[in-house]
């Protein structure tokens, strides 16, 4: 068969979960006892290169199988395309899954269905940069500025982000960037680090993997808080002590609070010198963070690992409601989508810091502050991509941190592929672990009723 003839001849999906809420991982104010887990997406073709494109999203837990179910409902868009046509313009899919005129009901652009669409277009970006034989970033870093642009959606940013200007800006980016991709190379890209602040941990461990993070190379570290005010401010002491004043700390209500609250919390945090404080409230309040950023600077406002699509990011930055832009990879309408956020924030002047965690998160958007880095924004300053430093081992490419930074991925693709032996212990309910674990509760038979 010729390679111009190759089709996707399946989409394969995947419930994969881990028992993370058994350690207290991930635990905050709003998600006390998360199972970290991937709605996980393999595109197969009939090329004879053997090449497949790997996706997924994040959830924690109960609900990973609605989220499969949605992306099995975008099978009959991708199966059968012609996988060149594909990969040399992952943007028509894009349109294409976006316009579904059912579906589109169940959003528009947002929740369940939206995340499913981001989690097939990272997958067909995996595959575009495999083929492309060059790690997601670079694969983005070399790309013309114009292709860039075709590949965005500019329907309802527009009036904040025109093409031309997404074209300046992208042409602008380039100058300089044979010498950043040199830098990336040799020192990687700036990392920090919230493992020793989730709120189930005690004094004692959180004192130890802070102190443990600022010897590893991190400068920032960041704190869970928002569920008892005694609490964070023991906590954000005892940070404080361990990390000393030349390190930042940034704080993270996960959206416990109303408005009045993050503010006076968020004040009576102030004289251990947080440096943002993020999710304050519901991500849907762009004028909420508004008040809220008026109020408590110098302390900055950090948002976006839930903000549901580029028309809120939008909104976010036109009312300058944030200090800080948390783009998620896999939360939003795949790259395309967070190509368009990345425009944003350069067009407006914020920092990009990425929420990252979770289970692959940290794999995922390495390569778009990278891209960010050496093709768009130019800078590192005032830039740190989250790590967390859980669940890396299951993954085929994890990313490597060295000195407190990501260091640049050399394997084609996006880094998303997960080890074929942990899909085999971790698919639920069927996967080894959970069978043994559901036999011994006694509920084989009974989807989601132990997660
Ligand atoms: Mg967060």
């Amino acid at each position: 068969m010729s390679p111009t003839a190759a089709r996707i001849t399946a989409v394969d999906t995947y419930d994969i979960r881990f028992p993370t809420s058994r350690e207290l991982d991930g635990s905050d104010a709003m998600n006390p006892d998360p199972d970290y887990s991937a709605a996980y997406v393999v595109l197969r073709t009939d090329a004879e290169d053997g090449i497949e494109g790997h996706g997924f999203t994040f959830t924690i837990g109960r609900g990973n199988d609605v989220q499969v179910a949605a992306i099995d409902a975008l099978r009959h868009h991708v199966v059968g395309r012609g996988v060149d046509e594909l990969c040399a313009d992952p943007g028509t899919l894009n349109r294409d899954l976006i316009g579904d005129s059912q579906l589109r009901w169940l959003g528009p652009e947002k929740g369940v269905m939206h995340m499913a669409i981001g989690a097939v277009v990272n997958a067909v970006w995996d595959l575009a940069a495999k083929r492309a034989r060059k790690p997601l970033w670079q694969f983005l870093a070399d790309a013309t500025p114009e292709w860039l642009v075709s590949q965005l959606d500019f329907r309802y940013i527009a009036d904040a982000l025109t093409p031309d200007e997404a074209l300046a800006l992208l042409n602008s980016g380039r100058e300089g960037a044979v010498e950043r991709e040199g830098v990336l190379r040799e020192r990687g890209f700036p990392g920090y680090t919230t493992s020793p602040g989730w709120l189930g941990y005690s004094d004692e461990k959180l004192s130890r993997l802070a102190r443990q993070a600022v010897a590893e190379g991190f400068t920032q570290i960041k704190l869970k808080v928002g569920a008892d005010l005694a609490d964070d401010i023991r906590r954000c002491r005892t940070a404080r002590s361990v990390i000393g004043p030349g390190i930042r700390m940034a704080i993270d209500a996960n959206q416990r609070w109303n408005v009045g609250e993050a503010v006076e919390w968020t004040r009576a945090l102030a004289e251990f010198d947080p440096y943002w404080v993020e999710e304050p409230t519901s991500p849907d309040d762009v004028l909420g963070h508004a008040a809220i950023r008026k109020a408590v600077a110098p302390v900055k406002v950090a948002t976006g690992e839930h903000v549901q699509n580029r028309i809120v990011f939008k909104q976010l930055l036109q009312a300058g409601s944030i200090d800080i832009l948390q783009l998620d990879a896999a939360r939003v309408g795949g790259v395309n989508e967070n190509l368009a956020i990345l425009l944003l924030a350069a067009k407006f002047g914020v920092p990009v810091c990425p929420h990252a965690g979770g289970v692959g998160l940290c794999e995922l958007v390495q390569h778009l502050s990278m891209f960010d880095y050496v093709a768009l924004a130019g800078t590192t300053e005032d830039r740190v991509i989250e790590y967390v430093d859980h669940l890396h081992g299951h993954f085929l490419d994890p990313v490597v941190i060295r000195n407190g930074h990501y260091a640049a991925p050399t394997t084609p693709g996006f880094s998303a592929a997960m080890r074929p032996e942990s899909i085999a212990e971790f698919t639920y309910p069927g996967g080894t672990f959970w069978a043994a674990d559901l036999a011994r509760q006694g509920l084989t038979d009974q989807k989601g009723a132990a997660a």
